[in-house]
């Protein structure tokens, strides 16, 4: 029998960097992976539990599964991340959709090629494998990297934080920090192989190592990983505001490799939301953050995530989001209708925001922030900007996309031999959401 696995990822990159590991481990078993799911003999979902969206998209993917998995009797079909980590949502889907074969967790994907042998052996049981705070951090797994020349190293597992409206700390558990020997071996090994570009992946980066013996924090991964040779751009994602220290922000300043981007989520401008969202931080506390970043890295870019209508959210809160918007004039967000999650201090609250008023809310965010990236990406207008090369573009074949180093996507005409390449490339066009240009040998900007 051929085997041919598909995977499909839903959220953020801790579960991208999950599947790469869960692809490295099926490799190594044999299978080739698809992107036709009508091919395949395995079928794996890695789920995400943070937004009511993501619930409901698996829901319709595996009701869209049955026919299949009538029709092919040897079709294996496996759920597995954030979603099976809680019960409730568990038991639900084994009921509903008895057809699934294998049910892993977040800390569980590891035991993958094992359950899949059992499931060979029987068939008729379906297996479940998850464990809450793992102490197992997946160390040594082959992975397979969507890209050759940039890839993400995760540098810490979980979170501590217990945001209220967020179910992470609950699926993913608390904070466990990788050794930092591990990492640096990882990345030198990535720098041996041609990688240029690594982003360093944790729930929340800047608290990297307080779980650690010692003194060795984030700041000074950053520095050693700045010694490495090859590579040429470092990135990390995602960092909490109340951990953003003085020491970190010097650093960027004087680093030649971290790249001038930082993702910082703020989720609301009203001090009274951030409280009861546990946030740790005011308005104030955030501004301040960000006046220090951009004297430190004066072109700096700055990207956040945003929740709108969170219970009690009032019109006099969502007006202080929006000013904080004009005031901190943000280069990018990702943006969000708050959905009720659950076993969250959140989800139980009764003064939930009506979807009309929630969807309202979110379209007037959305018009006050366009302007404010369009205006941001106007001052690249004319200048030239390193770009890292990614792939052809997918509407026009003739173009290549690539990222600035503040993380700008950038499309421009070249040959597809440029691709894994840093280029200089002169912008002529400027969107909202991209940057279009021309290569050029001229010095860049950035
Ligand atoms: S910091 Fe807050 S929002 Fe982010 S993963 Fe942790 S609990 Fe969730």
């Amino acid at each position: 029998m051929k085997k041919i696995f598909y995977i499909e990822t839903f959220g953020c990159q801790m579960n991208e960097y999950d599947s790469e590991k869960i692809s490295g481990m099926l490799e190594n078993l044999d299978y080739n992976r698809t992107k036709n799911i009508n091919n395949a003999n395995l079928i794996i979902y890695n789920t995400c539990l943070i937004r009511e969206n993501a619930e409901n998209k698996l829901y319709g993917k595996l009701g869209a599964l049955k026919k299949l998995k009538m029709e092919k009797d040897d079709l294996i079909l496996a759920v597995g991340g954030c979603i099976p980590q809680n019960e409730e949502i568990r038991n639900y889907i084994l009921d509903k959709y008895p057809f699934i074969d294998i049910i892993f967790g977040t800390n569980t994907f590891y035991k993958l090629p094992e359950m899949i042998n059992k499931h060979m052996n029987n068939s008729h049981e379906i297996l479940v494998e998850l464990e809450k705070n793992s102490s197992n951090l997946n160390e040594n797994l082959p992975t397979v990297r969507k890209y050759e020349h940039k890839a993400f190293v995760n540098i810490m597992y979980g979170c501590n934080n217990f945001c209220s409206y967020c179910v992470v700390p609950h699926t993913r558990g608390r904070e466990r920090s990788r050794n930092s020997k591990e990492i640096l071996n990882e990345v030198e090994n990535l720098a041996s192989q041609g990688f240029k570009e690594i982003t360093l992946l944790g729930q929340n980066v800047n608290s990297y190592g307080n779980d650690l013996d010692g003194d060795y924090r984030f700041t000074q991964l950053l520095e050693d990983i700045e010694k490495i040779n090859e590579i040429e751009r470092i990135r990390y994602v995602s960092s909490h505001p109340k951990d953003v220290g003085d020491e970190f922000i010097d650093f960027l300043g004087r680093s030649k490799k971290v790249c001038n981007h930082m993702h910082l989520p703020i989720q609301a401008g009203s001090s009274k939301v951030l409280k009861e969202m546990n946030r740790k931080y005011t308005k104030e506390d955030y501004i301040q953050i960000i006046k220090k970043l951009r004297n430190s890295v004066p072109n700096i870019s700055i990207s956040t995530d945003f929740i709108v209508g969170f219970p009690g959210e009032s019109e006099e809160d969502f007006e202080e989001t929006l000013s904080l918007c004009r005031e901190v004039e943000f280069d990018a967000a990702f943006t969000f209708i708050y959905s009720v999650r659950p076993n969250t201090p959140a989800g139980k609250r009764i003064d939930q925001i009506n979807d009309e008023v929630k969807h309202k809310r979110f379209n007037r965010l959305l018009e006050t922030l366009y302007p404010i990236f369009y205006e941001r990406n106007l001052a690249y207008k004319d200048k030239v900007v390193k770009v890292l090369v990614d792939k052809i573009s997918k509407n026009k074949d003739e173009y290549l996309t690539g990222r600035s180093r503040s993380n700008r996507i950038v499309h421009f005409k070249g040959n597809s031999n440029l691709i894994g390449k840093i280029v200089n490339v002169r912008i002529n066009k400027v969107k909202t959401w991209f940057l279009k240009g021309v290569l050029t040998e001229e010095e860049a900007y950035e």
